[in-house]
Order: C-alpha cells, then sequence, then structure tokens
C-alpha cells in the first residue's frame, strides 16, 4: 500500500471507524475518532504516534457516533480544533439529540464542541497535501469525503468500502438516498482514485472493483428498498450488541420501538405486532453459521463476550 510518508491509517475493528492521521510541520490531524467505548484506545493509538506533539485538529466526515465518538475524550486530551460538516453545525451547538443520529440508532456519543465547519468545495492542507472536501450523501445526508488530487488519495468515509458500503439511512425515513448514493459513486469514478481509506476496513486500491461492487449493489438494494431496511436491522443490532456484549431478547425487542431508525427500518419489513417474529428470525440469521451472536436462553451475547 503505497500512502504518502503524512499519512497514518488506524485500522479499527467493527465498533469503530478508521483514525487517518496527517501530520506536517504545522499541524496533526486525526480524521474521524471512532465509538466512544473505544475513546481510550484511540487516544493511546494517537499518543504512541505523536510522542510529546499535540493534537491540532480535529476533522469528522460525518457525525455517526463510531466516527464522533472519540472527539470528547481528544478535546480534553487536547486543546485541538474541530471542523465538522456545516450542514451538522445548528445540531452539534445546541446538542439536538432529535437531529443528531445516536438516539435514533440507540446508539451513544458523549458531547462534544467544534470550532469551525467544513463544506464541499472547501480545501483543507493536512499532511503536507491539500484536500478537497466532497459532498457524499447516500449513507448519511450531510456526509462528506476528502480527495488528494496529487497522490491520487480518497477518504471515503461510509460512501465506498472496499465490499460496499454503509446502510442508506435516509431511505429507512421514506427520503431519497440510493439516487444520491448512486451519484456519488459516480462521482467518484470520474476521479481517478489510486487508493481508497474507507470508514471501515484496510486502505485498497483495486477502487474499479470496488465500485464495480458498489454500483451492483446500489441496483440490488433500489430493486427491493426491504433489502436496506432488513440490513440496516442487522447492523444496528450488532452494533449494539458489540457494544452492550449482552442483552435480553426484550430489551432488543424495546428497542425497535424506542431507537426510530430500527423502528422505521422494522416498519418496512412487518407489521408491528409481526416484530417479535422478525426479530427471532434476524437474530437467528445472526447467530447461524458462526456469525456475530449467539443466543443463551433468553439473552443475545456478542459472540467472543
Ligand atoms: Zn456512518
Amino acid at each position: 500500500m503505497s500512502l504518502p510518508d503524512s499519512i497514518q491509517v488506524f485500522e479499527r475493528g467493527w465498533l469503530s471507524s478508521n483514525n487517518v492521521l496527517l501530520v506536517d510541520d504545522a499541524c496533526a490531524a486525526l480524521v474521524d475518532t471512532g465509538y466512544a467505548t473505544h475513546a481510550p484506545q484511540t487516544l493511546a493509538l494517537l499518543q504512541a504516534a505523536l510522542g510529546e506533539r499535540p493534537l491540532d485538529l480535529l476533522v469528522n466526515t460525518h457525525l455517526h457516533s463510531d466516527h464522533c465518538g472519540g472527539n470528547a475524550l481528544l478535546q480534553t486530551a487536547w486543546p485541538c480544533r474541530t471542523a465538522i460538516p456545516a450542514a451538522e453545525a445548528e445540531a452539534v451547538r445546541h446538542w439536538d439529540e432529535a437531529r443528531l443520529s445516536f438516539r435514533a440508532t440507540g446508539q451513544t456519543c458523549e458531547r462534544f464542541s467544534f470550532t469551525e465547519t467544513i463544506a464541499p468545495g472547501a480545501h483543507l492542507t493536512l499532511g503536507a497535501l491539500d484536500w478537497e472536501v466532497l459532498g457524499a450523501p447516500g449513507h448519511d445526508p450531510h456526509s462528506l469525503m476528502l480527495y488528494c488530487a496529487e497522490e491520487r488519495v480518497l477518504i471515503s468515509a461510509d460512501a465506498l468500502w472496499e465490499n460496499g458500503f454503509g446502510v442508506i439511512f435516509p431511505e429507512l425515513e421514506g427520503e431519497s438516498g440510493f439516487a444520491e448514493e448512486q451519484a456519488v459513486l459516480e462521482a467518484i469514478a470520474k476521479l481517478d482514485v489510486r487508493t481508497v481509506i474507507p470508514g471501515h476496513g484496510a486502505p485498497f486500491t483495486n477502487v474499479a472493483l470496488a465500485l464495480e461492487r458498489a454500483f451492483s449493489r446500489v441496483a440490488w438494494l433500489r430493486a427491493d428498498p426491504a433489502r436496506n431496511a432488513k440490513n440496516a436491522l442487522k447492523v444496528l443490532i450488532v452494533f449494539k450488541l458489540l457494544d452492550v456484549r449482552a442483552m435480553s431478547f426484550d430489551a432488543l425487542a424495546q428497542m425497535l420501538d424506542s431507537a426510530t431508525a430500527m423502528r422505521a427500518a422494522a416498519a418496512m419489513l412487518k407489521p408491528r405486532d409481526a416484530w417479535p417474529a422478525l426479530l427471532q428470525g434476524l437474530i437467528e440469521e445472526l447467530a447461524a453459521h458462526g456469525g456475530p451472536l449467539t443466543v443463551d436462553g433468553t439473552r443475545i451475547v456478542a459472540r467472543g463476550a
């Protein structure tokens, strides 16, 4: 993997997004900070990489809890500047939990502040390289990507992974997301990218193949939006279980009512009275063939917990 020396990628496990550290003489910047429960680990990784040097700048591609959950702790450790997508500024300023996604997904994120905003078209100098900020709606309406034309490196967040992309959340609420994801992929295809640093998983260079997979996945989801809803529920259930390690079936069933993104996804799949059976079926699928969950009586447990 040929990434410039000024870029370091911390590839993280399931709950946390990758963290991208970009360092030059003027600034040590981190793009995305992982999930809240991993924040001490994120801090330790950074301290080991930076030594005596402070972190100067945080940048968030988008404000999902697995991308900004380390912000609060890192802001406590260093008086760093923090740049967030401009479209989220009001919601963060007032910590408006109805607009931020944490409650809707049943996830947690400690409150953080910001000092500046970024929007598509802006340019940032990170790691002595020029990065253009690109819009990446689809997975999240306000998500951004960063592109360095000189090195042909794309920090894609959850818009493009080596094998797919993040849940298309707007479609769960009856809003458009598939068309936006399609357009973002088309825009990436025009960029001549050599290396993608995705939000999750290792950096990769076979960009054409990743795009081909992603295009066919958009088409597959669009053909039957219930597929996106089912995937969303599975992802949110696994995320929750990896976060808390174990939960009763009843507590999980209650989340289908209380977490609005889960409720919306469940409502796309089955009528309300069939949700327990729906949940049972999803858990069975997630527990089968060495999957991420196991069932212990009425308790659902993350495998390896
Ligand atoms: Zn995300």
